[in-house]
């Protein structure tokens, strides 16, 4: 399959391989980097959370391709931590064009928790990790990739697959499921955290001294992050 911009997508094969097999997707995103064309950067669309989970993501992708953030998060809980991460967001903007050279521009879709919340709520007991966030991500990617789809970029990624607590192999596997619905853009497998990136962007946090949220986002967690912080400030 021949894609725009002269972009060859006919081996994409990993959609038929089992749900169990261990893939190293960091090894895939640099194989599919080596193909890219080199006269032209293609267009990416990258789903991003917050701040602190953009930063290595970026460094990593903008030297290849030309970047878009989509924000649509309504998973995130209350709405004011929801304008807090997409405001320290914007900042490391600020800062990545002042140290980076590179202009991101970022897209953000209305914020509707309690519509977000109708079909988690099943699952609003669980821990995290488990089918309610497998469920989150994919609300998200689908949105995403279907707008990249629609809007004509070429690629489509998300920065999740930075964070330790969230299924990098199920992230993926989402992302080959919604290639083969979304037919015009291609999914770009990641494993962001892979090869220190966890260490650098740990590093970006502190040094662009970003907010860092206690919870990953959610009402369901929202109490366990409120705990977390009662703990850390001794009250
Ligand atoms: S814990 Fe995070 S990924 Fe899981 S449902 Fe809540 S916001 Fe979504």
């Amino acid at each position: 399959m021949q894609l725009k911009r002269g972009i060859d997508s006919s081996h994409l094969g990993m959609q038929c391989l089992s749900m169990n097999e261990y893939i190293n997707y960091y090894k895939e995103s640099l194989k599919e980097l080596e193909k890219l064309p080199k006269n032209k950067k293609p267009s990416l669309l990258l789903h991003a959370c917050c701040g602190p989970c953009l930063t290595f993501p970026l460094t990593f992708l903008c030297p290849h391709f030309d970047v878009t953030i989509f924000f649509n998060n309504s998973n995130i809980y209350p709405s004011e931590e929801y304008y807090r991460r997409l405001n320290e967001l914007k900042k490391f903007l600020d800062f990545f064009k002042r140290d980076y050279g590179y202009e991101v521009k970022v897209i953000e879709t209305k914020y509707d928790n309690d519509n977000y919340n109708k079909d988690l709520e099943k699952y609003a007991d669980q821990d995290e990790g488990k089918e309610r966030c497998f469920l989150c991500y994919e609300k998200r990617m689908d949105q995403a990739f279907k707008f990249a789809n629609e809007n004509g970029f070429d690629f489509f990624t998300t920065v999740m697959t930075i964070s330790r607590q969230k299924n990098s192999q199920k992230i993926n596997e989402i992302g080959a499921k919604l290639q083969k619905k979304y037919g015009n853009s291609r999914y770009f497998y990641s494993d962001f955290k892979k090869n220190k990136g966890i260490d650098i962007a740990r590093e970006m946090r502190i040094h662009y001294d970003l907010y860092q949220q206690l919870y990953c986002g959610c009402k369901f967690t929202y109490e366990k992050g409120l705990k977390k912080e009662a703990e850390k400030y001794g009250k």
